[in-house]
């Protein structure tokens, strides 16, 4: 099947017929919805630069899968170059969006169930992988979007899933009937759902025996019975509803967070991956994260591209580009979004096969990677705040700029350097407000600390992977300490 465009896939979501709750009330039709609209947007880039003759060659490979050509967003990484690729084609959406783009999640999910299905096939003779396998290349061929949903709601932190008050604060099997599992529970900060074909479900950390009903990795699709979908908020997301839309900052593109609850959801057998081999739920945790950690070098870098572009242009438009300590903040700007970069290629360079055949990234560097991603966009933002002055707290609205009586004052006293617009000024420190304070703020922000785990599972990750025992030895030769 050929690979859908964006339009074709907005057409494919409309028939799915999903409805959510948005803010307190039900919402039948999705489709142009101003919250969801943009979101959807974002989506429908990585479609269209499969087309793009500029880009189609990055967002295009031959999968040996299915035997045909797929969008990158679906493939399993067969080289320590597709990883980089990967890192490139994030980035680049991420510049050509300025927001989370969304379809990276099932990617990352499908290369750890890959993986996964085969090692736990092998010990324990089951047939989760030939089973994915066909998932896989059905998806593929098809052009699909897939949710990786992984967060449990967790409840008591300090309690294990069978110690909770309410089971289901882990998702988990709840019944068994011929044919399938009943499943019960919910997913949290679901990146991109409602913009999705088809529902990833992994466990959410490392089961322990005894644990067995909630080590359950499968397949949903997003319209089966009992899902239900209530959509996140983000600050001034009702912006996106008003008339003019100068006030959202980014115009076109933004991105998408969503409750997702199970409610008593039928699971066919040959949607079921892993089920209560806890050993193996552990594996497909680290996996999936040290994926969506290389990610994070590709898709925040590019949308640092956007934040690092639209204060130079603040500085042009307010005169202040050739002061040495403007330009000094923008070489310190570009200088942590590259290192984020760096990380990001430097764990795919060193990515090894797995037995499975496809490639996982250096687990160690990855997780360098996620830990200064919680980190420097931060300090890019507060450079960006820094150089934009202080209008990016204080700008009227375009409903002032609109005004007859207002508009005049605006226009007289927002003039900066003559070259530009004040209309243009307007619309970039709305931009950067959009990515320091805003909607995009999510994404580029709080994502950047949460998403695929905060930092202290960074640091686990560093501790286990960072081979002390060999340093220490390396220090008792060098030293001839027995
Ligand atoms: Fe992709 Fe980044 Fe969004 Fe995750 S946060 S889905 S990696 S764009
Ligand atoms: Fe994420």
């Amino acid at each position: 099947m050929a690979l859908k465009t964006g339009e074709q896939y907005l057409r494919s979501l409309e028939s799915l017929n999903i409805s959510a709750h948005i803010l307190g009330r039900p919402t039948g039709e999705l489709a142009g919805h101003g919250l969801v609209q943009p979101s959807r947007q974002a989506v429908a880039f990585t479609y269209d630069a499969a087309h793009d003759p500029a880009t189609r060659d990055l967002f295009r490979v031959v999968s040996p899968l299915c035997q045909e050509e797929v969008n990158r967003f679906t493939h399993l990484h067969l080289s320590s170059q597709d990883l980089v690729n990967k890192v490139k084609m994030q980035r680049h959406c991420g510049a050509s969006t300025g927001c989370c783009f969304q379809r990276c999640v099932g990617m990352d999910a499908a290369n750890a169930v890959y993986s996964t299905t085969f090692d736990c096939d092998q010990k324990h003779g089951t047939s989760y992988h030939a089973r994915f396998r066909d998932y896989w290349a059905w998806v593929q061929r098809q052009d699909l979007v897939v949710d990786g949903a992984m967060t449990d709601p967790k409840g008591d932190r300090g309690k294990r899933p069978k110690d909770q008050v309410d089971p289901d604060l882990f998702l988990r099997v709840k019944e068994r009937r011929p044919g399938g599992v009943v499943i019960s529970g919910a997913k949290l900060h679901q990146t991109g759902m409602l913009n999705s074909h088809e529902i990833l479900v992994m466990p959410t950390m490392a089961m322990r025996p005894g644990e067995e009903a909630w080590a359950i990795c499968c397949a949903v699709p997003v319209n089966a019975p009992g899902v239900r979908y209530i959509y996140g908020r983000q600050a001034s997301d009702t912006r996106k509803l008003e008339a003019d839309t100068l006030d959202v900052g980014n115009p076109v593109f933004g991105g998408q967070e969503v409750m997702t609850v199970f409610e008593d959801v039928f699971v066919p057998d040959e949607r079921v991956f892993l089920d209560g081999e806890v050993e193996f739920s552990g594996t497909l945790v680290e996996r999936f994260a040290s994926y969506h950690r290389q990610s994070y070098g590709g898709c925040k870098v590019g949308v640092g591209d956007v934040l690092i572009g639209a204060t130079a242009l603040m500085a042009r438009m307010n005169g202040v580009d050739k002061a040495s300590h403007i330009r000094e903040k923008i070489i310190e700007m570009n200088h942590l979004n590259e290192t984020l970069y760096a990380c990001g290629l430097a764990c795919s360079h060193e990515g090894r096969p797995t037995a499975a055949g496809n490639y996982l990234v250096d687990l160690l560097l990855a997780n360098v990677c996620k830990l200064n991603v919680t980190r420097l966009p931060y300090e890019i933002a507060r450079l960006a705040t820094d150089v934009a002055g202080g209008l990016l707290g204080t700008l009227p609205s375009a409903a002032d700029l609109a005004n007859p009586e207002t508009s005049p004052y605006l226009l007289k006293y927002l003039a900066a350097q003559p070259d530009y617009q004040v209309l243009d000024r307007v619309k970039v420190l709305r931009l950067i407000e959009n990515l320091t304070a805003g909607a995009g703020a999510v994404g580029y922000l709080i994502e950047s600390m949460h998403g695929a785990g905060p930092p202290a599972a960074q640091r686990i990750m560093i501790e286990r992977q960072a081979g002390m025992e060999a340093k220490v030895q390396k220090v008792k030769g060098l030293l001839s300490i027995a």
